[in-house]
């Protein structure tokens, strides 16, 4: 059998949360593909930053696979006891849950060195590691299509109808509200989804004025305000699969990036604050606004801390307040 190693790196988020698990985890691929796993030098269990290992695999493909199986098992079924679709009905029953967070992702071309499912991919992973220090917090499974008639022109896009999607974001809210919940939190994965959230929450709050609905509509933005100024270099990490967003693919699933397919084109002939209705044909010739080739791991990583902290704190702060938002001062 020819022999031909090929040396794959998974970089673990949260290594402390990971420990318990870690033996079934190491001894779930030994008995898969894989003929050894050793860790680097620097590996260290009890930083809240990162897990490195390294590990051999004759077939890569099968390796990754046997990674995202376990993944399923352990990370979505062992810790986090918090996501529906992998919970069971006892589970579930005999949980307290008193809120919910989904995502709304994508399914589209994201150059050459992106995934297609790269908006679903950073909005849910981010739901599922808010959840993980949160009390009650329900993960519900992710949007995976959103609306994207605006990327069409680059193979494969799959969209919904705008109707279509807020039709769905009302039935999944009115279901939750239907099974007792009343705090929901919907986290937006994707530029095209953010006119359907703002229609379906804004109509499912007039119909249901006791419930509690909250956004982030664009996390894209919001981190370049959170992180230390100066950290991206080009066009503030913003675009479609540009700086920003794959650092944060970088960050959060670097196994599934090629970033030697990576280039993108900045923009330049835009107005600042005056919105374009464009086609994304009409601003780039390769897939990518923005300079992908300016991410690193490093700056995903500076800006997943903040988006969690962000998120985390906004939990924290409504729960200690009941949810109530209501202002304090009234006027005479
Ligand atoms: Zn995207």
């Amino acid at each position: 059998m020819s022999m031909e190693l090929e040396k794959c790196k998974i970089v673990w988020q949260n290594a402390a949360l990971y420990f318990s698990v870690f033996q079934e985890v190491i001894s779930s691929i030994i008995a898969g593909p894989i003929n050894a796993v050793y860790f680097r030098k620097n590996f260290k269990i009890l930083n809240i930053g990162k897990l490195h290992f390294e590990v051999e695999s004759l077939v890569r493909n099968c390796f990754i696979l046997h990674v995202l199986n376990w993944f399923g098992k352990v990370y979505l079924g062992g810790i986090l006891n918090n996501e529906l679709h992998y919970l069971t009905g006892n589970k579930y029953k005999n949980k307290k849950f008193d809120k919910v967070i989904f995502a709304i992702g994508s399914c589209e071309n994201h150059g050459e060195h992106l995934p297609f499912g790269t908006d679903t991919f950073v909005s849910h992973i981010l739901a599922q590691k808010v959840a993980m220090q949160v009390d009650g917090l329900l993960v519900l499974p992710p949007i995976n299509i959103g609306y994207s008639g605006h990327y069409a022109d680059f193979a494969f896009s799959l969209s919904l109808k705008s109707e279509t999607l807020i039709a769905v974001i009302k039935d999944m809210i009115e279901s939750v509200i239907s099974n007792g919940i009343s705090k929901i939190f919907v986290m937006n994965g994707h530029d095209g989804n953010i006119a359907p959230i703002e229609i379906a929450t804004r109509e499912m709050k007039v119909k249901y004025p006791e419930v509690k609905i909250a956004t982030l509509d664009a996390w894209w933005v919001a981190v370049g305000k959170l992180i230390p100024r100066g950290t991206f270099e080009a066009w503030n990490g913003l675009g479609h699969a540009g700086e920003g967003e794959t650092s944060m693919a970088l960050q959060l699933f670097e196994e599934l990036v090629q970033m030697e397919y990576a280039k993108g084109v900045v923009p330049d002939n835009l107005v600042d604050h005056i919105d374009i209705k464009w086609l994304f044909n009409e601003l780039t010739n390769c897939g990518v606004t923005g300079d992908p080739t300016k991410a690193t791991k490093e700056k995903g990583c500076l800006m997943e801390e903040a988006l969690l902290k962000l998120l985390v704190d906004f939990f924290k702060k409504m729960d200690a307040n009941n949810w109530n938002y209501s202002s304090t001062v009234t006027l005479s």
